[in-house]
C-alpha cells in the first residue's frame, strides 16, 4: 500500500483571494482536511466550493490527533493541513504532526502562501535583508523577560505578533527595553480592508494608543539596533575611566588578566574578544 502524503497550505491572512490555485487542488484532491477550527474553514471552503471532509487539528489535541492522523497517513491517505490564517505551524498548529509525519517517513510538502510576518516586514520599510522573528512574546512574566532582555542587543529587524488587548504592554514593555526612540511599523489587519502600516517611534506609538483604543491583528515590525547607538552604549559603559583604567581595577582585586578580562566582559555585557578590541583602542 502506498503511503500518503501530508500537505500543508496557507490560506488567506484577510482577503480570500490570496489563495494559490494549487493549495486549492490539494484542498479538492486531500481525502480529509485537519483544520485549527473546522466552523472557521468551513466558511473558507464553501466560498470556492470545496467539501472534502474536515477533521480538527488544533493546539488542545495535537498530540492525540497527530496519532490518528499519522496511522491515516501510513494508510496512504492524503491529508492538507490549514490553520486559521495563513502559513500552518508558523505561530499555528501543525509542528508535532510534521515532526511525527517526517520521523515515520510519510512525504510532508508545504504549499507556500499567506504569512503576516512576509507581509507585514516586506510593507514595512524597515530593513528586510536580516530578521528575527519572535512571534508572540511569552506571557510568563519571567520567560517575557529572557525574551525582552534578549531583544536589547538585538541588530536584526525584529519581527512580533500582537493581539489588540495585550499591544499596550507590549508597546511599553519594549520601549523600557530598547528605548523610546526605536523606530517601528505597526501593520494591522493586512490584505483587509481597513489595512494599516504606521512607521512611529516606540514613544509615539505609545502615545498614539493613548488615544484610541487598539482594533485587529498586529504584526510590529522594530528596527534593529544601529550600531551608533551599539557604539554609543559601550562607551558610556566605560564611564570616566578607559577600559585600560578598568583592566587594572580588576586585577587590582588579585585577578590575572585572563580572568579580568572575562570579569569585564560579563559585567559589561559584552564579549572577550570585544574587550580585547576596545583594550588595544584604549
Ligand atoms: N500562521 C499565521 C501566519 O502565517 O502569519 C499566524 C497565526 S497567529 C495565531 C495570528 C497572529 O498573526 C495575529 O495575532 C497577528 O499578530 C498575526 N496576523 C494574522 N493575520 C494578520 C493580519 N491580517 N494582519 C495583521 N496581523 C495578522
Amino acid at each position: 500500500m502506498s503511503t500518503g502524503c501530508l500537505y500543508l497550505c496557507a490560506t488567506p491572512i484577510g482577503n480570500r483571494e490570496d489563495i494559490s490555485a494549487r493549495v486549492l487542488r490539494v484542498l479538492e484532491e486531500a481525502d480529509l482536511i485537519a483544520a485549527e477550527d473546522t466552523r472557521h474553514s468551513r466558511g473558507l471552503l464553501q466560498y470556492y466550493g470545496i467539501d472534502t471532509p474536515l477533521i480538527s487539528y488544533h493546539e488542545h489535541n495535537k498530540y492525540e490527533r497527530a496519532q490518528e492522523l499519522i496511522s491515516r497517513l501510513l494508510k496512504g491517505e492524503k491529508i492538507a493541513l490549514i490553520s486559521d490564517a495563513g502559513t500552518p505551524v508558523i505561530s499555528d498548529p501543525g509542528e508535532v504532526l510534521v515532526q511525527k509525519a517526517r520521523e515515520c517517513g510519510i512525504p510532508v510538502t508545504s504549499l507556500p502562501g499567506p504569512c503576516a510576518l512576509i507581509t507585514a516586514l516586506s510593507l514595512s520599510g524597515i530593513p528586510a535583508r536580516r530578521f528575527v522573528f519572535e512571534g508572540f512574546l511569552p506571557q510568563e512574566n519571567k520567560e517575557r523577560r529572557e525574551v525582552l532582555q534578549s531583544l536589547k542587543q538585538e541588530g536584526r529587524t525584529i519581527i512580533l505578533y500582537e493581539a489588540p488587548h495585550r499591544l499596550r504592554k507590549t508597546l511599553g514593555e519594549l520601549r523600557d527595553a530598547l528605548g523610546a526612540d526605536r523606530s517601528l511599523c505597526l501593520c494591522r489587519e493586512l490584505t483587509k480592508i481597513h489595512e494599516e502600516a504606521l512607521t512611529f517611534t516606540l514613544e509615539e506609538a505609545i502615545a498614539y494608543y493613548g488615544e484610541r483604543e487598539p482594533r485587529g491583528e498586529y504584526v510590529l515590525v522594530l528596527a534593529g539596533k544601529s550600531k551608533e547607538a551599539g557604539e554609543a552604549e559601550r562607551k558610556n559603559a566605560w564611564g570616566t575611566q578607559s577600559p585600560e583604567e578598568h583592566l587594572k581595577a580588576y586585577m587590582g582585586r588579585g585577578l590575572d588578566k585572563k580572568a579580568a578580562m572575562k570579569a569585564m566582559a560579563a559585567d559589561f555585557g559584552l564579549s572577550r574578544n570585544e574587550i580585547y578590541k576596545q583594550l588595544l583602542n584604549s
